[in-house]
């Protein structure tokens, strides 16, 4: 998944974009509530990390504008103990959770976990191919299927969803590492082996010239 961090707390923002990255995520990093505010106008995020103290827009405005152009993405607020008031208000800006700083990474990732698991059924099936969003696995049958890690953020995006165009700027989005859109043709190559793996699914991704990709079940040979 793609998980916006904003947090102005260097030693912070990498430990959050570390932790983000060893289970599996594209984290996007920025330091100040003005770049947040861009991005989330501009690109798709799964996830929303926001600090509430962030210098030159702050996390209640940045939250607030997101509302305002009814972004339902989750977020989570971080804060420091000093600011319950705001991390109330924020709740009712509609953040779906908050952590007060200090906070275990663990307990992080549980948050995280359990935030991305929301708002998806537990497991989407396409034809033969059922993928979890819990465990980030596609299996076919009873047999799994082994996926890269960049495979893995390719199915994420186009199942969810099915039958719907995703452009090739959201799946390049989905290779790059730290938000830097990767080359389009690395998508190409990326939809190929998927296609590859998942011959038996019963599943086909479309080609939507000049517009995108879209799974779909397969439809039958005349
Ligand atoms: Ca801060």
């Amino acid at each position: 998944m793609r998980i916006l961090v904003a947090e102005d707390d260097p030693t912070l923002r990498k430990g959050l974009f570390q932790v983000l990255g060893e289970i599996g995520h594209t984290a996007v990093t920025v330091a100040d509530g003005d770049h947040a505010d861009l991005l989330l106008a501009t690109e798709p995020f799964d996830l929303v990390v926001l600090d509430l103290g962030l210098p030159r827009m702050d996390g209640l405005t940045v939250l607030e504008r997101l509302r305002r152009r009814r972004l339902a993405v989750p977020v989570l607020i971080l804060s420091a103990r000093d600011q319950i008031r705001d991390k109330v208000r924020g709740l009712d800006f509609g953040a779906d959770d908050y952590m007060t700083k200090p906070f275990d990474l663990t307990e992080f990732e549980a948050r995280v976990r359990a935030l991305l698991r929301r708002g998806h059924a537990n497991v989407v099936r396409v034809g033969l191919l059922d993928w979890s969003w819990e465990t980030r696995e596609a299996t076919v049958g009873n047999c799994r299927v082994t996926l890269s890690r960049h495979e893995v953020g390719l199915l994420e995006a186009l199942v969810q969803s099915p039958g719907r165009i995703v452009s090739k700027e959201t799946l390049s989005l989905r290779l790059g590492e730290d938000g830097a859109p990767s080359t389009s043709n690395l998508v190409e190559v990326y939809v190929h082996r998927l296609r590859r793996k998942l011959a038996s699914a019963q599943v086909e991704i479309r080609t939507i010239r000049g517009l995108g990709y879209r799974i779909e079940e397969a439809r039958e040979v005349a």
